[in-house]
């Protein structure tokens, strides 16, 4: 079996066997002629299956260590497909520092079907215990979270959650496969927003289920084959594309991130910096117990709320945007962007107060990155 770095440049099928291009065409065919009655290519029809996005589903899956994986439209389509496993009555804990638009999909579509979530700091496992109810069937976890940076122990709560035959699901989107796993530490579920890391380069938008539940598998299927919110061919394509490079971005963009992270800690006009890297993280010694690097997400506090819109309006190199993990580095204001859909107080609690600003670190030069930030930061100074 080969290693983590070549199964990102060969994907599942290192050559179309037909043709032997080296590049997985992309089968841009809406149906797939029947050879008789009865019988069948393999493909019958794209909404069902298709060729270029069954080739991204196995390599995502070989990545995560999974047998099965199933792609989506985008990452909210996978979430949604992976929470229809489950029943009205059916109880969730989640975690509340999470990417906005899971808490509105959770909280103003699937909680009026009578799905129940509770929203609890899952990075303090004893709340997590303490959330726990008759009717609890999962957890659903981000980690590291987003935008807090918070990460949850996924042992913890595999075990926790298995002790009542109930399934943990992970948002792996902040580290991608390449620098965590969750299944090997016990997961049921991982899923990716595809358009983050995976596909690296902010022009698509995907999603990505993965896991080794044989039981599972046929019924995730038919929710993703009846729903239809399935990847097109050619944007399966481009996610396959971008994995090629996932592991030498990521490698650029963490480096970066941490020479980020450690000039925020020294700026006077920051209060406090968000990094999965600093020594002093409060689960620091978690993070490198399950996961192998700190990807190029970091969060800071500024001191001065006023500050926020001058920054944003004059960075330069960096981008003032939604979405992260791309080549781009990209500035977002979670307290109005991403995180707008989760009431006041809940954010206020999760700590996505007014003064907290995101940043997507991506490969560009980094010093280039740390003057656009300084000249931000000092608009009317004449550097
Ligand atoms: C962006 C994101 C999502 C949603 O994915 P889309 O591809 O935008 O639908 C889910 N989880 C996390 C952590 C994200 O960053």
């Amino acid at each position: 079996m080969p290693r983590r770095d070549t199964i990102l440049v060969h994907g599942a099928t290192p050559f179309d066997a037909a043709t032997g291009a080296v590049s997985v065409p992309i089968y841009q065919s809406a149906t797939f002629r029947h050879p008789a009655l009865g019988a069948s290519t393999g493909f019958d029809y794209s909404r069902v299956d298709n060729p270029t996005r069954s080739e991204l589903e196995k390599t995502v899956a070989l990545l995560e260590g999974g047998k099965y994986g199933l792609a989506f439209a985008s990452g909210m389509g996978a979430i949604s497909a992976l929470i229809k496993l489950f029943r009205p009555g059916d109880h969730i804990v989640v975690s509340e520092d999470l990417y906005g638009g899971t808490f509105r999909l959770f909280n103003e579509f699937y909680a009026h079907y009578g799905f129940l979530f509770s929203w609890v700091d899952t990075s303090d496992f004893s709340r997590v215990t303490a959330a726990l109810r008759p009717e609890t069937k999962a957890i659903f976890i981000e980690t590291p979270s987003n935008p807090m940076m918070k990460v949850s122990d996924i042992r913890l709560c595999a075990d926790l959650i298995h002790q009542r035959g109930g399934y943990l699901l992970v948002d792996n989107t902040f580290l991608s496969p390449y620098f965590q796993n969750p299944l090997a530490f016990g997961a049921d579920f991982v899923v990716h927003s595809g358009t983050k890391y995976l596909a690296g380069h902010n022009d698509t938008v995907a999603g990505i289920i993965v896991h080794s539940c044989d039981a599972y598998d046929e019924p995730l299927r038919s929710i993703q084959r009846s729903e239809g919110a399935t990847l097109s061919p050619f944007d399966a394509w481009l996610v396959i594309r971008g994995i090629k490079t996932l592991g030498v971005r990521m490698e650029r963009q963490s480096a970066n991130a941490r020479r980020i992270a450690y000039y925020l800690k020294e700026n006077p006009r920051v209060e406090k910096v968000f990094y999965t890297g600093f020594e002093d993280h409060p689960q620091y010694a978690l993070s490198l117990a399950q996961a192998r690097g700190h990807s190029g997400m970091v969060s800071f506090y500024l001191k001065d709320k006023a500050d926020v819109p001058v920054i944003l309006r004059n960075v330069k190199v960096f981008l003032f945007a939604e979405s992260l993990g791309g080549v781009e580095s990209l500035v977002t204001y979670p307290w109005e962007q991403t995180h707008n859909a989760i009431p006041e107080s809940m954010r206020a609690a999760a700590g996505v107060t007014d003064r907290l600003v995101r940043l997507s670190i991506g490969i560009e030069d980094v010093d280039d990155l740390i003057s656009d930030l300084d000249a931000a930061f000092s608009p009317n100074s004449t550097v």
